[in-house]
């Protein structure tokens, strides 16, 4: 199945209307422009953005079967981004071809892709209304977590009844933190595999990797999101390795041992950072 890229939203919410409906597993593509809703792509000036028009997320998605409390397994199969991308400084447009897996920055820079995905989430709760796609949070939407690219594995908790899964915002290159406030923002078609896992959640995001989990928190400061996904991932290595033995303080300085923090970004409304544990450590 493939959904459009006209078929998108500016926030996730519990109240749009669904997309499409598919019935998990399910693979699918969605068309994704940029943030800038390819605005931008004309070239530089000084072109009048519809700011009322970023960070569009293609969807949503109704997935049958998904209830509040189950959580929405989504393995990203592929991101096929366009040919050339967008990356902005305040009023400085620039526009860098992307061509043999490199982007070109003035002539002088070949910098290889790493496509990932800034914008993914669902809706969240019901009483949180509708929340504006440049807001990450428990539901997932604008973290800008560089491990969030193909052949990722991203579990998001399901607050609504189908999910309401949607994406945007791919970025065919960022840094740690995004610090200038974009990546290389390009249209993309990403294909996603879709599976509800029944009556099991966490309370914020996790990406799972070939090597590792990490768990994704969004708070106001830095300091709060990466004490947060610490206590989090904490919780999670308590549950997967039950029949280990461990106590909570050796789960602890193992954490601080093999655990790395990292700055997904601190350019969106609530800032977002990331906690990796090697799943070499895993042990039950
Ligand atoms: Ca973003
Ligand atoms: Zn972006």
């Amino acid at each position: 199945m493939r959904i459009t890229k006209d078929k998108c939203v500016y926030s996730f919410s519990c109240d749009h209307e669904p997309a499409c409906r598919v019935m998990a597993p399910a693979q699918i593509t969605l068309e994704t422009r940029d943030c800038y809703s390819d605005q931008l792509r004309g070239g530089t000036g000084n072109p009048e953005i519809q700011w009322d028009h970023v960070n569009p997320a293609t969807g949503p998605v109704f997935v049958e079967g998904a209830e509040p409390g189950d959580t929405l397994k989504v393995t990203i199969d592929a991101i096929d981004v366009a040919d050339f991308g967008v990356a902005c400084n305040e009023d400085e447009i620039r526009l860098l071809s992307v061509e043999d897996g490199c982007a070109d920055f003035l002539g002088r820079f070949k910098i290889p892709l790493n496509k990932m995905i800034g914008v993914i989430g669902v809706a969240p709760a019901p009483e949180e209304g509708a929340v504006n796609n440049a807001t990450p949070g428990r539901h997932g939407a604008n973290m800008d977590e560089k491990l969030i690219g193909e052949g990722a594995v991203l579990y998001l908790p399901v607050f609504t009844e189908g999910a309401l899964f949607g994406v945007g915002d791919v970025h065919a290159i960022m840094g740690d933190g995004e610090v200038g406030g974009t990546g290389l923002e390009i249209p993309a078609d990403v294909t996603v595999t879709l599976e509800v896992i029944k009556g099991w959640q966490l309370e914020w995001p996790l990406v799972e990797t070939e090597e590792v989990f990490a768990m994704v928190v969004s708070k106001e400061t830095l300091d709060e999101a990466v004490d947060e996904a610490v206590l989090q991932m904490h919780g999670f290595l308590k549950s997967r390795m039950a029949g280990s033995g461990l106590t909570d303080e050796e789960i602890y300085v193992l954490m601080s041992l093999v655990g790395q923090t990292g700055i997904s970004q601190i350019v969106d409304p609530l800032k977002t950072a990331r906690f990796v544990f090697p799943k070499k450590y895993i042990h039950a």
